[in-house]
């Protein structure tokens, strides 16, 4: 900051310069972001509620009302007819406030103190912050033979001090889904708090199910499932950041209830204290602007696109790690190792991700700002690669 106040003009310059830096998802070279451009129509609404605090929700009680109404919308979507919860910044915050919630349920119901988590190995390391900042120990289960979690093994290490189960709905490095229902009736029988970790697959799906796509249920039609995280801001196509806690129960929200004496509201339940209100209106807008329809469509046209890249890579003579179940997909070079073939498609441009989890693997997540004009470039680039 310079003593003396700058020109609009001159600031605006610079800024445009520096933004000029950030790489641009329009170019549809970004491979590996489980985010993407927001809708138009969702940022138009996004900046109308720029000053709405969420954290004083008594002076803001139209954003209240939406923010509400998304949490029944997403409920709604996950069968659940009362939902509970939160549009807070993203899948990260979502996690450690469900785990939170586990971890003050076991300790007032059970008098756990030294608690502890089963997570899968494939698990987004949001956890392990979580973890961290609760003061739980993290106990990994195996994955299968398909990389998804293994049910033997979460039996085995379950213990009298875990407090939550977790599993995952499309898992962040090969957009898996856990064997959710098997895992919900362990859970169901020994009493434990199981939250699902659909951050990236929430907004797909219900949809793709509807559609006629043999996925497996996921949601709180199951018994055992306590909560649920669901990201808008990936292919719910919101504007960042924007994310979603939903609890099965009021409770849940109020074991994790601190006074909150200055303010509208007598207690508060979420981690952050003045929070944006822009997001649960953007959210609002963009879900029923698109309808269960418009996702539908979205949704179904980005599972084309990963067959379509499949396909095209396997002609090349590329190796998938396993068949996609959502719109994710990675694969590897026969001979090169993964490090080296990333950089070779650095080269041509394409800005990539390695997954590391079971095997380290070029990992494409078909987001909607990849259209079939940049994959077909991409497959070129691939054939010279190869
Ligand atoms: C993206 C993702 C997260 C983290 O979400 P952020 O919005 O980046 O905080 C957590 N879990 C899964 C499965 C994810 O895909």
């Amino acid at each position: 900051m310079k003593d003396e106040p700058m020109d609009k003009e001159d600031i605006l310059k610079e800024l445009s310069e520096l933004h000029k830096l950030d790489y641009d998802y329009a170019d549809g070279r970004i491979l590996g972001s489980m985010c993407t451009q927001a809708h138009p129509f969702a940022k138009e609404v996004y900046c109308k509620f720029l000053d709405s605090n969420l954290g004083d929700p008594g002076l803001f009680k139209g954003t209240k009302y939406l923010e509400d109404e998304v949490v029944k919308s997403i409920g709604n979507l996950l069968s659940l007819d009362e939902a509970y919860g939160n549009i807070v910044t993203g899948g990260t915050e979502a996690n450690i406030m469900a785990v939170r919630a586990a971890r003050n349920h076991a300790r007032k119901y059970k008098g756990i103190v030294d608690g502890e988590i089963i997570i899968p190995s494939s698990a987004h390391f949001s956890f392990k912050k979580a973890a961290d900042m609760l003061n739980l120990k993290i106990v990994e289960a195996n994955l299968d033979e398909n990389y998804k979690m293994d049910v033997e093994s979460v039996k085995e290490l379950i213990s009298d001090k875990t407090v939550a189960i977790v599993a995952i709905a499309g898992t962040t490095e090969l957009g898996l889904i856990d064997p959710i229902e098997e895992i919900s009736k362990i859970a169901l029988e020994n009493n434990i708090y199981f939250h699902v970790d659909a951050a990236f697959g929430g907004f797909s799906i219900p949809f793709l199910k509807e559609a006629g796509y043999d996925l497996p249920v996921f949601d709180f039609s199951l018994e055992g499932v306590c909560s649920i995280t669901v990201d808008p801001h990936k292919m719910g196509l919101a504007p960042i950041p924007a994310g979603g806690i939903i609890f099965r129960k009021e409770e849940y929200l109020q074991v994790m209830a601190v006074d909150s004496p200055y303010l509208t509201v007598k207690t508060q339940s979420t981690i952050v204290g003045t929070r944006l209100g822009a997001a649960s209106a953007a959210t609002y807008a963009i879900i029923n602007y698109f309808g269960k329809k418009g996702y539908s469509r979205m949704a179904q046209e980005l599972m084309e696109n990963t067959y379509y890249l499949k396909d095209g890579l396997q002609e090349i003579g590329y190796e998938i790690v396993c068949e996609p179940e959502l719109n994710l997909l990675a694969f590897n070079h026969p001979n090169v190792e993964t490090h080296e073939f990333a950089e070779k498609l650095e080269k041509f441009g394409w800005k990539v991700s390695i997954a590391k989890c079971p095997t380290e693997a070029i990992r494409v997540v078909l987001m909607n700002h990849i259209k079939r004009s940049h994959l077909k470039e991409l497959l070129e680039d691939l054939k010279e690669i190869y």
